[in-house]
């Protein structure tokens, strides 16, 4: 399997390249097309499978499809992670696959000052990558707006819901549209990873490598 029969766009293959990658993880090899197609996703990845790609490409190249025309720059991906070392992690890989598309993305976590990612906030930011805590101040600041958010992600969910993120997850839940495609990367399946996915994904494709 090559990157290009996958369906991503030249200056996504382009950035791809850029990083050294010459073939898709077998994650990337079966996500990224669901994902470009709108499925909701389903997905059994360890770290170092390559899952960050898998799913940042196709969110890249689906918000990179339909930019807003009115110069506006709501929220239209977050992606939910349960350290900020992976919410860091995951937003350099945003920054480094999205570096040829008029894409903006922004980090948000706790443990350093609100203001700065408050005025990055304010600049307009297509792609949020979050830990749910911090997520949850902006917007009790109401520094944050979440109703234009089309792609949810949770990403290492098995993770998140061991550090006691459960409520804080179905508060940011539910502040997001009905309609939107969601993402869900977990490690391990235990019941309470089932009933989070029952409860959150539509028909979901199973990924499992
Ligand atoms: P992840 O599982 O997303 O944390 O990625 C693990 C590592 O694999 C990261 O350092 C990526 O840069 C690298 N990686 C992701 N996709 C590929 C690929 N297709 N070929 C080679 N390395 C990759």
């Amino acid at each position: 399997m090559l990157f290009n029969e996958l369906g991503l766009s030249a200056e996504l293959l382009r950035a791809v390249s850029q990083q050294g990658y010459t073939q898709p993880t077998p994650i990337q090899a079966k996500a990224i097309p669901e994902i470009l197609k709108g499925s909701d996703v389903l997905a059994g990845a360890q770290t170092g499978t390559g899952k960050t790609a898998g799913f940042t490409l196709p969110l890249l190249q689906r918000l990179g499809e339909t930019t807003p025309k009115d110069g506006k720059r709501p929220v239209r991906a977050l992606v939910l992670t349960p350290t900020r070392e992976l919410a860091a992690q995951v937003s350099e890989s945003v920054r480094a696959y999205g570096k040829n598309l008029p894409l903006k993305s922004a980090v948000i976590f706790g443990g350093v000052s609100i203001n700065p990612q408050i005025s990055a906030l304010r600049r307009g930011v297509d792609i949020l990558v979050a830990t749910p805590g911090r997520l949850l101040d902006h917007v009790g600041q109401k520094t944050l707006d979440l109703s234009k958010v089309e792609i949810l992600v949770l990403d290492e969910a098995d993770r998140m819901l061991d550090m006691g993120f459960i409520h804080d997850i179905k508060k940011v839940l539910a502040l997001l549209p009905k309609a939107r495609q969601n993402l869900l990367f977990s490690a391990t399946f235990s019941d309470e990873i089932k009933r989070l996915a029952d409860g959150l994904l539509n028909n979901p494709v199973l990924i499992e490598v």
